[in-house]
C-alpha cells in the first residue's frame, strides 16, 4: 500500500509495510476449539480479550440455524467463549429436533460470582458466566411461532422428583421439559438448572459447562 506525502515543496512515496497476520482475524493461531467450530459451519471471528474468558469469539448468529433473541431483540453475533459456542452448535440437532427455531435468552458473559459479588472473592465459587461459558435460556419458538416460556409454561416438579422422571402438566410443560432433557441425554451441556432447582431459576434454565459433572436439576 502506497501513499503520497507532502514533504516540503516535493511529494515522496511512503510504503506502508503491513505487518503479517497469523491465521485469525486477531492476528494469532487458530485455537483446535475454532477449527472445530469451522468444522461445524459456525461462523465466528475471534474477539477482544474479556476477564475471565479463555478463547473469546464473537460466533455468527443464527448458530447451526438457530436464532438468538436477547433482551434488546434478534442478535447478529454472538460473544462467547469458544467452547459454549461448539455446546450451541451441538444444541442445535436437539431444537431442530423439536421445531425450535428460535432461543430467547437472558445473556451469556457476566463476569460475576455464582449468587453475587465480583470475581475473585466468591464465597460461593466464580459463575460460568464469568468465564462466558454458560447461557441463560428463558423462552423457546417453534416453527408454527409458538413461543414456550420456562417462566410461564413451565411447571415445577414435586421436590423428590428427578427433572426427568415427573410427570409434566399440560402440552408446554411437557414440550419444555422434553427439550431440556434431551440437551441434558445428548450432554450439550454439563450442568442445566430449570426451575426446579431454585427461585432464582424460576424464568430460565441456566446451561454451562461446569467441568467434572453431567446433570439437570
Ligand atoms: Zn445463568
Amino acid at each position: 500500500m502506497a501513499h503520497l506525502v507532502r514533504v516540503g515543496f516535493g511529494w515522496v512515496v511512503v510504503v506502508a509495510v503491513l505487518s503479517a497476520c497469523g491465521d485469525g482475524d486477531a492476528g494469532r493461531p487458530r485455537t483446535a476449539c475454532e477449527m472445530t467450530l469451522e468444522a461445524m459451519g459456525i461462523g465466528y471471528a475471534p474477539a477482544e480479550p474479556q476477564a475471565g474468558v479463555a478463547e473469546p469469539v464473537d460466533v455468527t448468529v443464527p448458530i447451526a440455524g438457530i436464532a438468538y433473541r436477547g433482551i434488546d431483540g434478534l442478535r447478529e453475533t454472538f460473544f462467547m467463549d469458544c467452547p459454549l459456542a461448539v455446546a450451541l452448535g451441538r444444541a442445535a440437532s436437539v431444537f431442530s429436533d423439536h421445531e425450535v427455531v428460535e432461543v430467547a435468552d437472558f445473556g451469556v458473559y457476566n463476569y460475576r460470582c455464582i449468587g453475587e459479588g465480583t470475581p475473585p472473592d466468591c464465597p460461593m465459587g466464580i459463575s460460568q458466566h464469568a468465564f462466558a461459558r454458560a447461557i441463560d435460556v428463558a423462552a423457546l419458538v417453534t416453527a408454527d411461532g409458538t413461543s414456550f416460556s420456562v417462566n410461564d409454561d413451565w411447571v415445577i416438579d414435586p421436590d423428590p422428583e428427578a427433572t426427568c422422571e415427573a410427570l409434566t402438566e399440560g402440552a408446554a410443560d411437557t414440550f419444555l421439559h422434553a427439550v431440556s432433557c434431551d440437551l441434558h441425554a445428548a450432554g450439550v451441556f454439563n450442568l442445566i438448572l430449570t426451575p426446579n432447582y431454585n427461585d432464582e431459576h424460576r424464568n430460565h434454565w441456566h446451561c454451562d459447562l461446569t467441568p467434572d459433572v453431567l446433570a439437570i436439576l
